[in-house]
This record gives C-alpha cells, sequence and structure tokens, in this order.
C-alpha cells in the first residue's frame, strides 16, 4: 500500500463486457495479486485502487467492477461516468464474448466521454485448448477499432499487470 505517497494523478478506469469472462478475477489479480477459484458473480465493492508509477508519475488507478449488472445488460451510465479508461474483457473460449464486443463499444459511445482509452482483452488464455476466437480476428478488430489489444489469463496472471500499465500509460498521454 503506498498510502502515504503523493499522488499525481486518480484515473478511473471501467471494467466492461460480458458476464462471466473474467471481469472480476482480472481486475482482483491485479490489485491484489489473487485469484478466487469460487468467486461469486458479485463481490460487493464499486472499486478497487492500485497506486502505481506511470511515467515517474504516481497514479492511482481506481478501477471499477460490475457487480453482475452487465447479465441484464443493465449497467448504468454513473458507472461510466468521469471513466478515463476502459477494459473491455471477453473469454477466447467463448465466442459470443468476442462477438458482443461491438455492443460494449457502443455502450461507450453513447455513455462514456469521447476520449475514453479502450483497452480490447481476451482473458482465459490459459485455456488455449479450448480456444474459440483466434488471437488474428481480435487483433485485426482491435486494429481496425483503434484499439489496444492484449490476451490475459487472471489465473496465471500472464500480461494482466502489463496491460493495465499499457491503459494507464496511454490515458497520462492524453489527458
Ligand atoms: P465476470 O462475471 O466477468 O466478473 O467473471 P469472473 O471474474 O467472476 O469469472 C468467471 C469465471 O471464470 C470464474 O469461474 C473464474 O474462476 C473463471 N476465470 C476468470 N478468469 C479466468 C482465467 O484467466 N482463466 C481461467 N481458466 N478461468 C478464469
Ligand atoms: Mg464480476
Amino acid at each position: 500500500n503506498n498510502g502515504d505517497e503523493k499522488i499525481d494523478y486518480v484515473y478511473k478506469v471501467v471494467v466492461i463486457g460480458d458476464s462471466a469472462v473474467g471481469k472480476t478475477q482480472v481486475l482482483s489479480r491485479f490489485a491484489r495479486n489473487e485469484f478466487c477459484f469460487d468467486s461469486k458473480s458479485t463481490i460487493g465493492v464499486e472499486f478497487q485502487t492500485k497506486t502505481l508509477s506511470i511515467k515517474s508519475k504516481v497514479v492511482k488507478a481506481q478501477i471499477w467492477d460490475t457487480a453482475g449488472q452487465e447479465r441484464y445488460r443493465a449497467v448504468t451510465s454513473a458507472y461510466y461516468r468521469g471513466a478515463l479508461g476502459a477494459m473491455l474483457v471477453y473469454d477466447i473460449t467463448k465466442r459470443k464474448t468476442f462477438d458482443n464486443v461491438a455492443r460494449w463499444l457502443e455502450e461507450l459511445r453513447v455513455h462514456a466521454d469521447n476520449s475514453v482509452v479502450i483497452a480490447l482483452i481476451g482473458n482465459k488464455a490459459d485455456l488455449e485448448d479450448k480456444r474459440e476466437v483466434p488471437s488474428e480476428d481480435a487483433m485485426e478488430f482491435a486494429e481496425n477499432q483503434n484499439l489496444y489489444f492484449s490476451e490475459t489469463s487472471a489465473f496465471t496472471g500472464d500480461n494482466v499487470e502489463a496491460a493495465f500499465v499499457k491503459l494507464l500509460e496511454e490515458i497520462y498521454a492524453v489527458v
């Protein structure tokens, strides 16, 4: 915990995407380096914070997690309010969650600021044998839409921190 450190910036980031893609686990891996095997679909906190050094500034990332309302497409505009960045997560083992990425981009277009920085995250990369979304498809889509892209595993921790750092660095560059 860096509670005594001087904070230069607080960046709000929202995590969105279909239910069960691993949003909550990606966040808890990043914020607490934990993976919880019996995680329920809901954890009762609105956001978690992590303070880290970005381009030699002290940045407090305030990362918002849904409480299951994405299941009903009922994420409110309050959730998006003031967000500088968005982690749009799909599950590489569920094609449908990738097909729905376009809907989430539309949600962002409606509710979030125009300048919101978006990272497309293909999670559950540890489940290669169950893969339904080729990396190339996602990479091409991300390129066309001007999004950052990486594949992560909340389970092993692969790329999770790197993906958040990349997003925070880009926010730093644009704000
Ligand atoms: P959310 O609804 O998007 O918040 O999804 P959760 O974080 O609750 O995760 C849904 C399920 O996927 C849980 O059973 C997790 O244990 C599992 N899960 C999440 N991330 C990963 C991952 O990277 N790899 C694997 N193998 N399972 C994951
Ligand atoms: Mg969740």
